[in-house]
């Protein structure tokens, strides 16, 4: 039995960088503090490319905690509630560890480290160089794919040269020649969305942002062909409709993003489209719009939403 059992757990919907920062955290923590009880844990299904990847790399992939009431807690890859695992407000909360913006109040002093770089797991990597922990094989391997994923091929802005480093000595650990390679491996199964039904692609990378106006849904789905979409986006503007009615969103947004054109198609639900085209700085015809140069959910629209909706 494990005493005084640590959760480490990533944000709701899992992505594969949640998940190999709760694995890769989990064995440094034990290996640092000489323990076993810090034990990765998951806030959902994971999706495809967290499956492949962890397939690949030999890892097994780690039990959904289902409430995290009265559990000791660490959270990686995000700080707001909003996103958390069920229970987390009643939860022990020990430490957070992240790459996004600070939205995070608690009750008691913890350990809070947030860097800005492309991915949670660059941030545990570069904490295993300098304390000279040593990382398996496949542990890189995981890590470096989440990194890819999390910067797009090591493309958005948020990846820095810190990033750049780190994914070319996870490479070189992993054993790993061409990592761009992996890259592209990983984005063809991310974006095969053709057999998923359009609430799926539109929840499988989706997260919840409140703002004074109220809760804005933003979900992206990151392509090498946006033309895959093409039969797919009135059934997905109906699907995004019924989320907002239903869950009463201010407005959703799924964000078809492609990666080699550095684009995002913007589909689109709001009960103030106005609001919306000004917080977006573009016109909506049919509930979409195409802007060009806005790949990052992160850096690029939950900035402008803030200030337009934080009025
Ligand atoms: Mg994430
Ligand atoms: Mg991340
Ligand atoms: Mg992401």
């Amino acid at each position: 039995m494990v005493q005084n059992k640590v959760y480490i757990i990533g944000h709701m919907p899992p992505d594969l960088d949640s998940v190999a920062s709760a694995i890769s955290y989990a064995v440094f923590k034990n290996r640092i503090e000489k323990t076993d009880k810090y034990q990765p844990a998951l806030a959902g299904e994971i999706n495809k490319e967290t499956e492949f990847a962890l397939k690949k790399f030999v890892f097994e992939k780690p039990p959904v905690l289902e409430n995290a009431k009265d559990q000791n807690v660490i959270l990686v890859d995000h700080n707001e509630f909003s996103q958390s695992v069920h229970g987390i407000e009643q939860a022990n909360l020990l430490e957070v560890l992240d790459h996004h913006k600070v939205d995070f109040k608690y009750g008691q002093p913890i350990t809070f480290m947030v860097e800005p770089l492309g991915a949670t797991c660059s941030i545990i990597a570069h904490m295993y160089f300098a304390q000279n922990i040593e990382l398996s094989e496949n542990l890189a391997g995981l890590m470096l794919s989440a990194i890819l994923v999390d910067t797009v091929i090591a493309k958005l802005p948020t990846c820095t040269e810190k990033d750049k480093k780190i994914i070319e000595k996870l490479a070189e650990l992993a054993g790993i020649k061409d990592w761009q390679a992996l890259g592209k491996e990983l984005f063809k199964v991310r974006s095969s969305v053709k057999a998923l039904k359009a609430v799926e692609i539109i929840k499988s990378d989706f997260k919840n942002f409140n703002f004074k106006v109220g809760k804005i849904g933003i979900g992206q789905v990151e392509t090498i062909d946006l033309g895959e979409f093409s039969e797919r986006k009135e059934e997905l503007l109906v699907e995004l409709d019924k989320l907002r009615e239903k869950d009463g969103y201010h407005s959703v947004l799924l964000l078809l993003t492609d990666i080699i054109k550095e684009g995002s198609l913007f589909l689109t639900s709001s009960e103030d489209q106005a609001k919306l085209e000004e917080a977006l700085g573009a016109k909506i015809k049919r509930g979409r719009v195409y802007l060009d140069g806005i790949i990052s959910r992160k850096k690029q629209v939950v900035p402008k939403f803030a200030k337009a909706f934080n009025k």
